[in-house]
């Protein structure tokens, strides 16, 4: 395995999830750990009477390294054109999701791509899922992206190599279209079969996604709210409220800080709000309500997006609030978790020479790995021992 990834990319908490390494690893050793985070499987043999360690990895290309968005850093491809969208035809609204859907279901009765793999929820179970779509139907009936995380990538040899689908739509994360580009960029014969297969990406503005706890100890055991009951669930466009939709219609909001805690680590050090690598980006800041915001960053996408209008699936204005947009892409540049994720830092090295410190920066890193925390102050004892 290449040591870059899990010094530079899953120690620091810097993954992602999009699961490209795991989709590109030739031999597959490469597997989800229970903390989100790749790792690799142990392989031993016996020799003599001793058991030994094998390197899977020997003699490999390093694939995984290959394909890691996190391992490099990005300039946003410019935006050739934004607009203001809202689906047409069966799929009759403005979300987000109902934009991406319009645009894909249109591509597929065009023969522009055989079938999409997008991020999607269990509406029964409310559990992300990844859903490879070959039919209209199939992408009509998908509810969309939905702030929780899911690799989509899993999805991607079952599509590619079973399904033999030779024109794929990706609908995913920021972060997955950015491991499309870097995929793309690779001049590696054998990753060809993924550059060929992948058409267009299409990512949703992102602030980070959650994990899957959160719907368990957020919405069912403090909000009080049956599973069975939500309908979806969104980011305001403010992004301060996860919006929590109910099937009678109801709307619960909850303050966005309050389900900071369950945010993907890997989203801290993320910097990529407005899918800015991605062929197509949507998002519902920037425009009015009903509309969603669509930003077309290539020709690929134009042609999509075309394609979209004359099926008459999706409308679009020029209605957009560009400075709202640019506002918010620089403040996730700059945004507070990631500064959090510096200042803990700082403080552990405070720490390591003041135990006076070492309270504060147990606390703020509780605060954001959401570690068990005990209900007791920590205080300095008088030798500056905090007991920790
Ligand atoms: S180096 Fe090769 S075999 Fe090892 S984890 Fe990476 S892709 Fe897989
Ligand atoms: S960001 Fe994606 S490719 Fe990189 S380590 Fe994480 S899952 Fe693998
Ligand atoms: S904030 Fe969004 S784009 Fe960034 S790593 Fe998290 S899920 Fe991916």
């Amino acid at each position: 395995m290449s040591k870059q990834l899990e010094t530079d990319v899953w120690s620091l908490d810097r993954c992602a999830g999009c699961g490209l390494c795991i989709a590109a690893c030739s031999k597959q050793v490469l597997n989800w750990g229970d903390d989100g985070r790749p790792f690799r499987e142990s392989r031993t043999k016996n020799l003599g009477y001793t058991r030994v360690e094998l390197d899977s990895c020997t003699y490999c290309q390093k694939f995984c390294a290959e394909v890691c968005p996190r391992l490099v850093s990005w300039n946003p491809i410019p935006a050739q054109v934004t607009v203001a969208a809202k689906a047409r035809g069966p799929i009759d609204a403005g979300g987000p999701n109902d934009v991406i859907r319009s645009i894909v279901a249109a591509g597929l009765s065009a023969g522009l791509i055989d079938g999409a793999i997008m991020l999607d929820l269990d509406p029964w179970q409310l559990r992300p899922v990844v859903r490879t779509a070959v039919t209209v139907e199939e992408v009509a009936s998908a509810v969309g992206i939905q702030g929780l995380w899911a690799p989509v990538f899993d999805a991607l040899n079952e599509a590619v190599f079973e399904k033999r689908m030779a024109k794929l739509a990706v609908v995913a994360t920021p972060c997955a279209a950015q491991a499309v580009r870097r995929l793309k960029e690779s001049t590696n014969p054998r990753l060809k079969v993924y550059q060929d297969a992948i058409q267009l990406t299409i990512a949703n503005f992102c602030t980070g996604v959650y994990r899957e706890e959160m719907i368990d100890e957020l919405l069912i055991k403090e909000a009080g709210i049956p599973v069975e009951h939500v309908r979806r669930l969104t980011i305001s466009a403010d992004g301060s409220w996860l919006n929590v939709t109910l099937w009678d219609g109801d709307v619960h909001r909850i303050p966005r800080q309050r389900a900071e805690e369950y945010t993907r680590a890997g989203c801290g050090s993320c910097t990529d709000y407005s899918g800015e690598s991605a062929d197509l980006a949507v998002g519902d800041l920037g425009s009015a309500p009903g509309w969603s915001t669509l930003i077309i960053r290539s020709r690929t996408g134009d042609a999509f997006v075309r394609n979209s209008v004359r099926m008459r699936l999706l409308e679009t204005s020029s209605e957009v609030d560009e400075e709202v947009l640019a506002q918010a892409a620089a403040e996730k540049r700059g945004r507070d978790r990631a500064q959090a994720f510096d200042t803990l830092e700082l403080l552990m090295l405070d720490a390591l020479a003041d135990p006076a410190a070492r309270g504060e920066a147990i606390q703020q890193f509780a605060r954001l790995y959401r570690t068990p925390t005990h209900t007791r102050t920590v205080q300095p004892l008088v030798n500056g021992c905090t007991g920790c």
